[in-house]
């Protein structure tokens, strides 16, 4: 059960060119069967640090605005349930920023997702992008809840140089990170076929890249393989 805060994100977000209910669709197809425990995702205007959050809520009793009655019922039945904040200057800046698809900042969204891609619809790709990082800190503690043993699936195929010193400097942090490079790509192709605009693409095209990020290109791809692999192994 993933929910999306939909009276929030229409209240203060509605204005916005994202098609929440596309987002709403593609995370819901990629998490549905990763996640046993419910999770709720929800702007937050309080958030300043950070552009996303999140944490494991185990007091069910107190409803969050937004949230729906079946919700609490099921959190409550299952122990906790996933709480992911969106910071709403993330969500803005997303929205206003032209620029994404070339800027090179520390989550590097330029050297993992195609240029078509970002070029038309950067701004559900940064959200995309951020959400997968959240979504992984979730897996990580699905079962149990608890920090101590985290399950990092995409630690041990990623490559610390390729992170910046934040995401560096934490195990649970690298891990999320890649996934989100993993999944991030994956749910904003899913995001244009759901929005009717289908686009083929995958990473094998080396028209993709140039020499300048071959290397970054030749080690997702090797991720790529290793999550293919296992996805088969699942039987997914
Ligand atoms: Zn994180």
């Amino acid at each position: 059960m993933i929910r999306f805060n939909d009276l929030v994100i229409k209240e203060k977000f509605g204005h916005i060119k994202i098609d929440w209910k596309a987002i709403d669709k593609v995370v819901n197809d990629t998490y549905g069967d990763r996640l046993d425990k419910p999770v709720f995702i929800t702007p937050d205007n309080r958030t300043k640090t950070y552009a996303g959050t999140h944490r494991v809520v185990r007091n069910t009793v107190k409803r969050i605005r937004g949230m729906e009655p079946s919700f609490m019922v099921k959190s409550k039945s299952e122990g906790f349930y996933h709480l992911i904040k969106l910071a709403g200057h993330a969500i803005n800046f997303f929205n206003r920023a032209k620029d994404i698809p070339t800027r090179n900042d520390g989550w590097r969204i330029p050297d993992f997702y195609d240029t078509e891609l970002l070029e038309k619809h950067g701004s559900a790709g940064c959200i995309l992008h951020l959400i997968a990082h959240e979504m992984q800190h979730a897996v990580q503690v699905d079962e149990t809840g608890s920090n101590k043993q985290r399950n990092l699936e995409f630690f041990s195929t990623a490559k610390p140089s390729e992170f910046s010193k934040y995401y560096r400097a934490k195990k649970e942090e690298l891990d999320a990170e890649a996934a989100a490079r993993f999944y991030g790509p994956k749910m904003l192709k899913a995001y244009y076929e759901e929005i009717g605009e289908p686009v083929d693409f995958n990473f094998d095209q080396d028209s993709i890249v140039d020499d300048t990020n071959k290397k970054e290109y030749n080690q997702i791809k090797d991720m790529y393989a290793f999550a293919l692999k296992k996805e088969l192994k699942n039987g997914k």
